[in-house]
C-alpha cells in the first residue's frame, strides 16, 4: 500500500495538535496520507484503558487521513536499532514524497526519542544491501525509498519557535483541526485551557505570516522551488 504522505508522531493526538490544519488541508486535496502513532499513549489522563485508541480513530477520520500504531510503550520510547529499522521498513513499504517527523523536542522524553528515530529512519530507508548488515535483515528483501522531503512541525510543547522554513495556512480548514482534537475527550480535561492555548499558538504564527490561522515546519534539507512564484503574499513583501 502506497501514500503521499507518512506522518510520524509519539503519540495519538500529536500530529492532530502539531499539523491537524495542514492534515485536513491535503486530505481535500486528494493526498492518500497515513498517520503512524509510535505507541497507543496509553495509560491517558482521564480516560479507561481503549478510550484513546476509539478517539484517535473518530480524529483520523475526521481529518481524512489513516492511521497505524506501531506499539512502542508510552512513556519509555527511546531511539533503538530496532525502531529505526521498523520506521526504516514502514517508509519503504508506504513509498511516501513527503514524511513529517517530529522536530526539535526536549520536553517529552517519547518526542526527543521520535525525532531521532524519524531522521534516522528515513536516511537507512534509501541504503540498499542490508542483507550485508548483521541485525539488518528487517529491511534485506525490500527496495531502498528515498523520500522527497522530511518536514518537522512544531512541537506545541516546546517553545514557540523564532525561525522556521515554511507555514501553512490553516485558516479554511480550522474547525477541522478543532473537531479533531476535541475528539480527544481523555486527554483535555474540561476545565483545561490547552486547546485554547494551540488555538492561540496557531493564530500567532497566523498572524506573523499573514493568515489567520497557521502552522509552521521546518525542513531536513534546504527547500527549493522550480519557480518563485508558488509563495503566497508576504505580510511585509
Ligand atoms: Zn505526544
Amino acid at each position: 500500500m502506497t501514500y503521499d504522505a507518512l506522518v510520524v508522531a509519539a503519540h495519538p493526538d500529536d500530529a492532530e495538535t502539531q499539523m491537524g490544519g495542514t492534515l485536513a488541508k491535503l486530505a481535500q486535496k486528494g493526498q492518500r496520507i497515513l498517520l503512524v502513532d509510535l505507541c497507543d499513549g496509553e495509560p491517558t489522563e482521564f480516560g479507561e484503558p481503549g478510550e484513546r485508541a476509539e478517539q484517535a480513530v473518530e480524529a483520523a477520520r475526521i481529518l481524512g487521513v489513516e492511521r497505524a500504531c506501531l506499539g512502542l510503550r508510552d512513556r519509555l520510547i527511546v531511539d533503538s536499532l530496532e525502531a529505526r529499522l521498523e520506521v526504516a521498513r514502514l517508509i519503504r513499504d508506504c513509498q511516501p514524497r513527503w514524511v513529517y517527523g517530529t522536530g526539535d523536542a526536549s520536553v517529552h522524553p517519547d518526542h526527543a526519542a521520535a525525532a531521532q528515530i524519524v531522521r534516522a529512519a528515513v536516511f537507512l530507508a534509501r541504503l540498499g544491501k542490508w542483507d550485508h548488515v548483521a541485525g539488518g535483515t528487517r529491511l534485506a528483501g525490500q527496495d531502498p525509498w528515498a523520500v522527497d522531503r522530511l518536514f518537522f512541525p512544531h512541537c506545541k510543547m516546546e517553545p514557540p519557535w523564532s525561525t522556521f522554513a515554511f507555514a501553512v495556512d490553516v485558516s479554511a480548514v480550522y474547525d477541522r483541526k478543532r473537531a479533531a482534537l476535541a475528539a480527544y475527550a481523555s486527554i483535555f480535561a474540561k476545565e483545561d485551557r490547552l486547546l485554547e492555548f494551540y488555538d492561540a499558538e496557531d493564530q500567532y504564527f497566523g498572524r506573523m505570516v499573514g493568515v489567520k490561522y497557521a502552522e509552521i515546519y521546518r525542513s531536513h534539507s534546504p527547500l527549493v522551488v522550480e519557480d518563485p512564484t508558488v509563495f503566497a503574499p508576504g505580510i511585509h513583501g
